[in-house]
């Protein structure tokens, strides 16, 4: 592949306001007809997603909800990633209105982690029970530039800690040129992570007030770059309440075309964080176009029944009602007992250098107690990339369904482990009772490979997955 990039990622506005306007009055049978292809997995249409943004009538919400469940469960079963986000800097060069790092925001304290802090905050997490880490940072990086990034990886994997380590970083930094993809990628990353914030070009002007992040172009075609440069799973995202979120949507699912003409897959995931208060910035506290809970709750079901195999990650920016909400309708990933200051875990949350408030502050330990009773499974697994199941290959597992005979039995094993390892008793309890429960009515193929791995990790063996 190239270090061509295009010059822009063209999202037609023009269309995405005919589309919204051509199906403002859908009936219920032209909506049915985009559930009833939904259920079928395929993904959906424009056209059918710009049906289901129009649905308001509660017994059709109702229907939207419990498709978006039933392609859940079919293809996620009951298993939930767990990850937690590590900011090493909150350097920022750009003005973006909504966030606490930008640049001329004085009420925040500037810190770019050195080696040995982020090595201490990764080995916290290490001890919580961690194995999943998203590395973040501002868009300005101390003195040596970039590779103080690259190093910040290599630190974050060089640390074990009893028996535990990092064995997947995903990274969200700011867009990269080909080259530096090509780094990132010889880092051994698992995912790289960037959201649009806004697609609409005239919002996005709006609020991108300073700094390299003005260029929208830039920044919508970073997918490209780290594609061609080899790295395979990407994870796109929309910062909603800048823009009416289905305009977003629809736009969204340009993006994703684009990137399915260009690579042959899509995005592996999809980040929906909500707008949230942040120090320094009035548009947090008031966003332009506020999400209501119910309509981050369609956001979630639709995209779930769009594109059914991309995963759709949601952070603790949400409260803890929401999230048990939205488990359900479709989210995969869900991060969990983060801090979003540079050197948080170490020192604690504090707001003067934080991006923004949290909406669920519980601890790791208590999240995966919840999790496990509400009947899902947390997963640390990291088997896919670590076997090369990535990009396309990925996808062309998961398509035919292949994928689900890996994923419980190695969400079982890593939950196990964490069990074990760093669970309270309470939590050992409830997640004892969950592994069994599971155990007892997975098929008979999966569920031998399971009990025997879920055997060995019993056993004092660590790290088995398949
Ligand atoms: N600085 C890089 C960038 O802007 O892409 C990467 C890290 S940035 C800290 C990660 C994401 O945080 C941004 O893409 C944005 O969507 C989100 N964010 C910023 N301010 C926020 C706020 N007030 N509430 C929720 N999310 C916010
Ligand atoms: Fe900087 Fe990213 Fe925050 Fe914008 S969103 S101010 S680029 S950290």
């Amino acid at each position: 592949m190239s270090s061509e990039t295009p010059e822009t990622v063209p999202i037609d506005e023009a269309a995405i306001a005919a589309a919204l306007d051509r199906h403002h009055h859908a009936d219920s049978g032209r909506i049915r007809e985009a559930l009833a292809k939904a259920r079928q997995m395929n993904g959906l249409e424009a056209d059918d997603v710009a049906v289901l943004t129009t649905v308001s009538d509660p017994e059709l919400l109702g229907e939207v909800f419990a498709a978006a469940a039933e392609v859940k469960k079919d293809i996620y079963g009951r298993r939930l990633v767990i990850f937690a986000p590590l900011y090493i800097s909150n350097l920022c060069g750009n003005e973006c209105s909504y966030c606490a790092f930008r640049a001329r925001n004085a009420e925040v304290k500037r810190r770019a982690l050195t080696q040995a802090e982020i090595a201490r905050e990764a080995r916290i997490l290490i001890d919580q029970g961690h194995k999943r880490v998203l590395l973040v940072a501002g868009e300005s990086y101390p003195r040596e530039g970039f590779p103080y990034v690259l190093k910040s990886i290599d630190t974050v994997y060089g640390v074990t800690h009893d028996k535990g380590e990092v064995r997947r970083i995903n990274v969200n930094v700011a867009p990269l040129t080909f080259e530096e993809f090509r780094e990132l990628k010889a880092r051994k990353i698992g995912t790289y992570q960037l959201f649009q914030e806004t697609y609409h070009r005239a919002t996005y002007a709006r609020v991108h007030l300073a700094g390299k992040k003005k260029d929208y172009d830039w920044r919508i075609t970073a997918m490209d770059r780290a594609m061609a440069a080899g790295i395979d799973d990407v994870g796109i995202g929309v910062l909603f309440g800048l823009f009416d979120w289905r305009f977003e949507l629809l736009a969204l699912m340009q993006h994703i075309r684009s990137l399915e003409s260009r690579f042959g897959v899509g995005p592996h995931t999809i980040s929906v964080p909500r707008l949230e208060p942040a120090t320094g910035s009035e548009m947090a506290s008031h966003p332009p176009h506020p999400v209501s809970d119910i309509d981050f709750r369609r956001i979630v079901a639709i995209l779930r029944l769009a594109v059914p195999y991309t995963g759709i990650i949601m952070s603790t920016r949400e409260a803890a009602h929401i999230r048990r909400e939205t488990f359900a309708l479709g989210v995969s990933q869900i991060s969990a007992g983060s801090r979003t200051n540079p050197g948080g875990y170490a020192e604690d949350e504090r707001e003067d250098a934080s991006q923004f408030c949290l909406g669920d502050h519980r601890p790791l330990d208590e999240v995966i107690r919840d999790v496990a009773t509400l009947g899902y499974i947390p997963s640390f697994c990291t088997a896919c990339y670590r076997l090369g199941r990535t990009g396309r290959d990925f996808m062309d597992l998961a398509k035919p369904g292949a994928i689900k005979a890996h994923c419980d039995p190695n969400a079982l094993a890593t939950f196990v482990e964490y069990l074990l390892d760093y669970g309270s008793a309470e939590t050992r309890a409830v997640g004892d009772r969950c592994v069994d429960q599971i155990l007892a009515t997975m098929e008979p193929g999966p569920g031998k490979l399971a009990s025997s791995m879920v055997e060995q990790v019993r056993a004092g063996r660590r790290d088995v997955y398949c």
